[in-house]
Parts: C-alpha cells; structure tokens; sequence
C-alpha cells in the first residue's frame, strides 16, 4: 500500500501512479519469491483506496517498463550533450552537483513560497457614497447562518 497525500486525488488513478503501483508488485515479488494479489494507493485526506489487481501481466509489463527505461538511459549515457541540466531545488542534493564534488554546475534557483499575499482588497467596485455607511471590512454586519 502506498499513502499519498491526496494532492492528486480524483475519480481514477492517474497512470504514474498506476506505474509506481506495478513497479512495486514486480520488485516485492522479487524480493519476496511470491506475487501479492494487490496493490493500492491510500489518499490519506479522504481515506479513500485505489487498488489494481495483479497478475503476470502486470509483472510483465513492470518488466518491459524498467528495462525500456534502462534501455533508454544506456543509450543516453554514450552521447553526454544529450543530457540537459535540469536547474531545480534537488540540484543540492543531486551528487552531480559540484558543491557535492560532481561536474554539473546547474545555477540553483532561488526557493520561492508557491503562496503569494494577496493584494489588500479596495472594493473599487462599491459606489464611494456606500464606503461612508458600510463598514466593509467587519463581518459583525452579515447574518449568522447556522
Ligand atoms: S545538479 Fe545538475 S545533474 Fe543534478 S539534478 Fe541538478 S541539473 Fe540535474
């Protein structure tokens, strides 16, 4: 079982997920000589699971992706221009880094908070001569609703 946040919850198990799932059966049945009969993912927030039944054709297809993936990495690997720098906040972890001591000299990007303020609201749409009588900013003057 795989715990996920819940950020990419919906209606259907997006097709990564779907990949990480089959990549974990293959590898456990590697690990521990016999197929499990399922996997899932757990959205913790809505404490909702996705299951996928597995089978030799989920195993199979677990194969062919890791292998298609190393194939393709190999291939990479002999043409060293192929490779682009990927400048991002992991760089200061990556080993390729050179502040670990590797030769990529990626510029890390300067962390950002992802929420912004907001700008403080003026109400420009709210004639003038109302501003006077309306205390906009109180709460106090809406109902209660229960
Ligand atoms: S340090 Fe270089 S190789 Fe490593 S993740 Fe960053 S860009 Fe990629």
């Amino acid at each position: 079982m795989d715990y996920k946040t819940s950020k990419r919850y919906g209606p259907y198990l997006p097709e990564e997920y779907y990949r990480q799932l089959i990549i974990y059966a293959f590898l456990y049945t590697l690990e521990m000589g016999e197929m499990p009969k399922f996997v899932g993912v757990n959205y913790l927030r809505f404490d909702d699971t996705f299951f996928v039944k597995v089978g030799q054709s989920e195993l199979d297809e677990a194969r062919d992706l890791i292998k298609m993936v190393h194939d393709c990495i190999k291939e990479r690997e002999e043409y060293e221009d192929r490779y682009e720098q990927k400048p991002q906040n992991l760089c200061k972890w990556c080993s390729f880094h050179k502040s670990q001591g590797g030769p990529c000299d990626a510029v890390i990007p300067k962390w950002e908070p992802t929420f912004k303020k907001r700008k403080k609201e003026n109400y420009s749409d709210i004639d003038s001569s109302l501003k006077k009588d309306l205390d906009v900013e109180s709460q106090s003057q809406f109902p209660d609703f229960d």
